[in-house]
């Protein structure tokens, strides 16, 4: 039996921040793992997508200097090579990784990890023991019902990133964050790209005049759309939809099922310590604990925020009620983007979300063209929303959502205002933002919101 203070199962970016900052605080810990350290987001998420979305606009803003004379520009795109440089990325970070789980105070364990009791794990045969346990074992790609889904064109996100070659002809179940990214990356790379959408916008629940304009840019670069259309059958590659009460059929080489995302709980043992689960995954309350006091549920496996940045955080406020320390953290406040060409960021309330809710707010937009960093990058079509709200005379942003290039840099810096209840749009407007900058467009959205000129 080996005792630690603190067990985690799963290394993915909720259990090995954890782990690392247990042992930076004087715990011990027993880190458990089955696959490879860093989880869905660094093997199989966050980073090989982001480093194909990389490339997708450098191709595309390549394209657009040609316009702008550099003549004579040629490229080939050499698919295998993205590919090999894309895991090249992923094992670079890896071995960081690696590193980290060999720090003084941590053990790191490969296999699956299972519950013996509320205290007592099962890895390889071995007992494992502490008083406080974290679940980080994060989520897989789900499967919806439909009538041959075994079909060989169809692949997973994570099988999509194996593939080393630009699909011809490769269609999309599902417009949400994964699938958008994947159709703007492989349209960019060549691939005849139909994304089928059983909703009557893409992307829900960004704020859907966002999502609308980023669909349209997709369209006009070629990606073909079909919402409010369910999938009822693929073979051999040909995907037949409803759409309108019509069926109709469409053909593919790699059809990419992108609905969403299940719990990893199967084979977990969690009876065997009474951990309740819903369909969402293990229930937690406000503070990522289970119905079991000493044992904690973080990251995708909760299905709360499913989200790198929000398991790291769920880890991180979890460490410091065992250590007894106090934080602020404000888990309503919780920024996401979609790494698309261009790009879409958000925190905060949208604006659907304040009329569902009855709340009086106010909207302001501000315009990429208008901004002279903008411009002179050629990324003119974007815009930054801020969704406002007054209170006692003063306006506070509730919510900021941008469409344009940089977009996630952006609605960070909102993130920061809104973390700080006392800060008004005011006190935001007094901060000196750098000319030329694309951070000039909130900061010019943040004027409009308080010059009392009508709001858009
Ligand atoms: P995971 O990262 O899934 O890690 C869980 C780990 O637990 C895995 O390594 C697994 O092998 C291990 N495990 C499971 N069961 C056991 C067991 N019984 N014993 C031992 N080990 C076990 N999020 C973002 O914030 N930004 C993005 O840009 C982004 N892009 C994404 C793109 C794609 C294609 C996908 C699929 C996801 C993306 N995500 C993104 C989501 C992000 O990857 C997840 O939210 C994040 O990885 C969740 O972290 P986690 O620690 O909860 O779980």
């Amino acid at each position: 039996m080996i005792k630690t203070d603190l067990i985690i199962i799963g290394a993915g970016p909720g259990g090995y921040h954890t782990a690392y900052h247990a042992t930076k605080e004087g715990l011990t810990v027993a880190i458990f793992e089955d696959r490879e350290v860093g989880g869905t987001c660094l093997n199989s998420g966050c980073i090989p997508t982001k480093t194909y979305c990389h490339f997708a606009e450098v191709v595309d803003s390549s394209r657009e200097c040609a316009e702008f004379g550099l003549d004579n520009l040629k490229f080939d795109i050499n698919f295998s090579k993205i590919h090999n440089r894309k895991n090249e990325v992923v094992s670079q970070l890896r071995s960081g990784i690696d590193m980290l789980m060999q720090a003084p105070g941590i053990t790191f364990v490969k296999g699956k990890a299972s519950f013996k009791d509320t205290q007592t794990i099962i890895c390889n045969n071995e007992e494992y023991q502490a008083k406080h346990i974290i679940i980080a074992t994060g989520s897989h790609a789900k499967m919806p019902p439909i009538e041959g889904i075994n079909d060989p064109s169809v692949v997973t996100s994570t099988e999509l990133l194996d593939i080393d070659h630009v699909p011809t002809k490769l269609c999309i179940v599902g417009a949400g964050v994964i699938g958008m990214e994947f159709a703007a990356a492989f349209s960019t790379f060549g691939s005849e790209v139909t994304v089928i959408e059983f909703l009557k916008e893409c992307l829900p629940p960004i704020d859907s005049d966002i999502a609308k304009r980023l669909r349209k840019q997709l369209e006009k670069k070629g990606v073909k759309f079909y919402l409010q259309a369910g999938v009822k059958r693929i073979e051999n590659g040909n995907v037949t939809f409803e759409r309108k009460g019509k069926e109709e059929t469409i053909l593919a080489d790699t059809v990419l099922i992108a609905t969403g995302r299940a719990a990893n709980i199967e084979g977990l043992g969690l009876e065997a310590a009474g951990i309740e689960v819903d369909r969402k995954g293990i229930v937690v309350d406000e503070h990522f604990c289970t119905n079991v006091k000493n044992i904690y549920a973080i990251g995708d496996v909760n299905g709360k925020q499913m989200l790198a940045h929000a398991a790291e955080f769920q880890g991180y406020h979890v460490l410091n009620q065992i250590l007894g320390h106090s934080d602020h953290i404000n888990f309503q406040i919780m920024p996401s983007a979609v790494f698309t060409n261009p790009e879409i960021a958000g925190v905060g309330l949208t604006e659907d979300q304040c009329k569902e809710q009855g709340l009086n707010y106010k909207c302001f937009k501000s315009l990429y063209r208008a901004n002279g960093k903008a411009v002179s990058m050629n990324a003119v079509d974007g815009l930054a929303k801020l969704i406002t709200k007054e209170v006692d005379g003063k306006s506070y942003v509730i919510g900021c959502h941008v469409l344009g290039a940089h977009a996630a840099d952006l609605v960070q810096e909102m993130t920061t205002v809104m973390n700080d209840p006392q800060l008004s749009i005011s006190d935001f407007n007094n901060v000196i933002h750098i000319h030329p900058t694309l951070s000039e467009i909130l900061h010019e959205a943040g004027l409009i919101a308080t010059s009392n000129s009508a709001s858009f």
